[in-house]
């Protein structure tokens, strides 16, 4: 397989570039700075990418997150909130369509390199926040890159059914530089330890018995 990965700089698509070399896949990863608050991932996946050797490119796109306005992640004006994922107050972490909008850079991408799939690490967990990380709209989204183009192009998301916890066990059985990726979504100097993606970050760890590596803010 080869394959063009989606690929944040953060835990899961860290875990999910390893996964795939360990298939004996040939990746490709694409990282893309859409204007988050947290662009400081870009500069852990940037290192990540060193680490595993692997071929990254770094799109720049900041004034996308101009159009995507409304979310914690892209508008500083819209305070990001703490707490659990389950809560609520998280969806104001939704970017709008965000992963249409990148699944279809990573799909022009994939085809002008003659790659066949392109690959996002959306899991179980994602879905109850993320509209755009549920099973349907990867379907939907694999129909669409199917036909975009003569030649055929398949998206794969292996984690979609595992929770963050599996990756954490999945990352260290297949020893991924776990410690090297960033999920904080404030983007400050360490991890904060209290916005959605530090709680879940912190609890996955713990539920898969690793110890884990992450400095986070006191
Ligand atoms: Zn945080």
């Amino acid at each position: 397989m080869k394959a063009v990965v989606l690929f944040s700089g953060g835990l899961d698509s860290t875990v999910l570039a390893c996964r795939l070399i360990a298939d004996g896949a040939e990746v490709n990863l694409l990282s893309i700075d859409y204007g988050q608050r947290h662009a400081r991932e870009l500069e852990y996946g940037e290192a990540v990418a060193k680490r595993l050797k692997l071929h990254r490119e770094s799109l720049s796109l900041p004034e996308l997150g101009n159009l995507l306005q409304g979310s914690s992640l892209t508008d500083r004006t819209v305070d990001l909130p703490e707490g659990h994922y389950e809560e609520e107050s998280m969806k104001a972490t939704v970017v709008p369509n965000r992963n249409m909008i990148l699944l279809a850079l990573a799909g022009g991408y994939a085809l002008s390199s003659g790659f066949e799939t392109v690959a996002y690490a959306a899991h179980a967990g994602d879905h109850t926040i993320y509209p755009d990380c549920r099973p349907e709209f990867a379907d939907a989204m694999e129909k669409a890159l199917g036909l975009a183009d003569w030649s055929s192009l398949t998206l794969h998301r292996p984690f979609v059914d595992l929770a963050k916890a599996d990756l954490v066990a999945l990352g260290k059985e297949l020893g991924a530089p776990l410690e090297m990726t960033w999920s904080c979504y404030a983007g400050r100097e360490k991890h904060c330890g209290k916005c959605g993606t530090c709680v879940e970050r912190k609890e996955a760890f713990e539920l898969a018995k690793v110890a884990d590596p992450t400095e986070y803010e006191d």
